[in-house]
Parts: C-alpha cells; sequence; structure tokens
C-alpha cells in the first residue's frame, strides 16, 4: 500500500506494520524534508571558565522545529538519523551552521574561544568527517583552534584503526576534539592516553547526584584527577545548582556547562546573552564562591 500523505512524500506501509514502525517511518520520512525545509536550527549553550567566571566556550545543540509535531528532541532524531544515514548531511548542516555562526560573533567581537560540535560515529563509518570539517572550516574561514568537535567513546571504540587515523587527522587540522559523556561508555582507559583529544566533558549523569552522592561524588573525583595528569581538560556538564559549581571548582575542575549558567537559546538570544554577559558572566569573590 502507498498512499500520498500531507507533505506530498510517498509512504509504504504493510498490514503486517506494528503502529511503531509506521511512525518511525513517518519521522524518518519527515526528517528528510526537514533540513531542505529548514526546520532544523542550532541552539547554543555556554561553557563557563570556574575561575574566571568566562564564557570559553559554546555548544551548538540541534533542535527541530516540526510543522506538526512541535519541537522533536534531538535524543529522539538523532538516533533515527544515525540508523538510516541522514545524519551524514545533518552533521554537515550541523558543522557548516556552527561555524557561520561563530564567524558572525568572531566579526561582532562577541566570540568565546571556541564553538563546540557533536559528532556522530556514523559519520566517520558513512560519511567523509575530515572533508566536512575541512569544507566547514574553509567556507567559514574561522581558525581551525575555535572549532571543537565532541565525539563519544562509541565513536572511539566502533572501528579503533579507522577512528584513531580520523582522530589524527582532525588533530593535524587543527580543530580541538573532547570525549562527550565520559564514563557512561564503554572504552578503555589505556586508549585515553593514545588519543590526541584535549577535554573530558564528564557526563550529567555522575554531576546530577553528585553533593548528594558519594558514589557519583567519586566518580567525578576519579575523572577530574585522571584526566588532570593526562594533561586534559575537564569539563563538567548539567550543572544546574550554585552549590554544584563551587564543589566542582574546590575539585579543580576547569569548566562547567549547564541550566545553571543558560538553557541552550537560539543564536539570536545567544547574541543578546553574550552581549548582556560580556566578558566576566559568573563573579567569584575572593573566598572563591560564586555570587550568582
Ligand atoms: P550532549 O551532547 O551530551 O548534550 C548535553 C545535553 O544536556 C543537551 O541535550 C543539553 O540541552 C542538556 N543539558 C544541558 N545542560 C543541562 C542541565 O543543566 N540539566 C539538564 N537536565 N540537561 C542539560 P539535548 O540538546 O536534548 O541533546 C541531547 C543529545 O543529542 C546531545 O547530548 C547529543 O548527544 C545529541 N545531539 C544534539 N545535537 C547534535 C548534533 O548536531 N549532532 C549529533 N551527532 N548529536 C547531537
Ligand atoms: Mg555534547
Ligand atoms: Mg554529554
Ligand atoms: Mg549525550
Amino acid at each position: 500500500e502507498a498512499k500520498v500523505q500531507g507533505r506530498g512524500i510517498l509512504r509504504f506501509s504493510s498490514p503486517g506494520m506494528t503502529t511503531r514502525a509506521k511512525e518511525r517511518l513517518s519521522l524518518e520520512a519527515d526528517l528528510r524534508l526537514a533540513l531542505d525545509q529548514g526546520e532544523l536550527s542550532l541552539h547554543y549553550q555556554p561553557q563557563v571558565d570556574l575561575i574566571s567566571g568566562q564564557i570559553v566556550g559554546l555548544e551548538a545543540l540541534a533542535r527541530w522545529q516540526h510543522p506538526t509535531r512541535g519541537m522533536v528532541s534531538p535524543a529522539a532524531f538523532i538516533p533515527l538519523a544515525e540508523e538510516c544515514g541522514l545524519i551524514v548531511n545533518l552533521g554537515h548542516w550541523a558543522l557548516q551552521s556552527a561555524c557561520r555562526q561563530i564567524r558572525v560573533w568572531t566579526d561582532a567581537g562577541l566570540a568565546p574561544r571556541q564553538i563546540a560540535v557533536n559528532v556522530s560515529a556514523v559519520q566517520l563509518s558513512r560519511g567523509d568527517l575530515l572533508e566536512s570539517v575541512r569544507l566547514a572550516l574553509k567556507e567559514s574561514g574561522i581558525s581551525p583552534d575555535q572549532l571543537e568537535l565532541e565525539i563519544t567513546e562509541s565513536f572511539v571504540m566502533a572501528d579503533r584503526d579507522r577512528s584513531f587515523k580520523a582522530i589524527a587527522d582532525l588533530k593535524a587540522l587543527g580543530v580541538r576534539l573532547s570525549i562527550d559523556d565520559f564514563g557512561t561508555g564503554y572504552s578503555s582507559l589505556a586508549y585515553l592516553q593514545q588519543l590526541e583529544v584535549d577535554k573530558l566533558k564528564v557526563d550529567i549523569s555522575f554531576v546530577r547526584d553528585m553533593t548528594r552522592n558519594s558514589g557519583n561524588a567519586s566518580i567525578v573525583k576519579a575523572v577530574i584527577a585522571l584526566g588532570h595528569s593526562l594533561g586534559l581538560e575537564i569539563i563538567a556538564e548539567g550543572v544546574e545548582e550554585a552549590g554544584q559549581a563551587r564543589y566542582l571548582r574546590s575539585l579543580s575542575c576547569d569548566v562547567m556547562q549547564g541550566y545553571l549558567i543558560s538553557k541552550p537559546l537560539p543564536a539570536e538570544e545567544m547574541t543578546c546573552f553574550l552581549h548582556a554577559f560580556a566578558p566576566q558572566l559568573v563573579p567569584v569573590d575572593n573566598a572563591g564562591s560564586f555570587t550568582l
């Protein structure tokens, strides 16, 4: 059975298909159009230095404003895009848009040191990630060290030879690399010292209960100590409370990101935010506490 639906796409379904499978197929078809129709955008979330209180980076996070479903979470559409291969185009679009945007902020004198873009292992296995990054840098004219790529442990472990080579090639281009959601994946610590990454992002799940759960606090402390001993910068995600920020600072964590500072914002709102809070966002008093 094939029928033309609302958005002019031919969709195939068979009587045997579950509602869930049909729903997925329909979302996938919409996602194919979403890129061309400008329904995807990037929101930006600040990353703040725990000592100076300055915004040192912005993470670009994809958003999908669907015409009838409303805002679809990246937690739903990124895995879908990875499964159907669309992540290659979507990933290139994200790199290109983020690089263009930091160029705009650089020209306006508002840009923090760098912009971080999430990249998927599928961009490596089914696309040409290196070429995509090279193009985005060339087209925007930004300096390569203004771009940071957030990879996950699965990116590293999927095909080790290939990902080690890709990471070395990316580093040779001059971009910076961080490992996202660190500690939640499945990777060997032995690889960490061979990988040419610059930064570890402590996963939100460890940060969340850190001040109440001593197990999580121990994990956060261990990640910071491990990272620092390997010469890596540490950034904590999901910081929502001033107490968490103070605690992270006491542990010598370098940078924080989370709702405490700001939710991810559309580019225009982030421009206002950068204007309002530059150059110093979080005043830190002599006792080392945040006066938010
Ligand atoms: P992530 O890269 O680990 O991003 C952090 C997630 O935590 C984001 O969710 C962000 O909005 C959320 N977050 C930030 N601060 C807080 C906080 O204080 N509290 C809480 N509860 N959450 C916070 P988001 O935007 O829904 O993105 C989810 C995931 O989707 C990202 O996780 C990333 O893995 C993926 N993603 C988003 N955009 C892209 C993209 O352009 N490409 C790829 N490959 N993946 C993307
Ligand atoms: Mg990320
Ligand atoms: Mg993360
Ligand atoms: Mg994540």
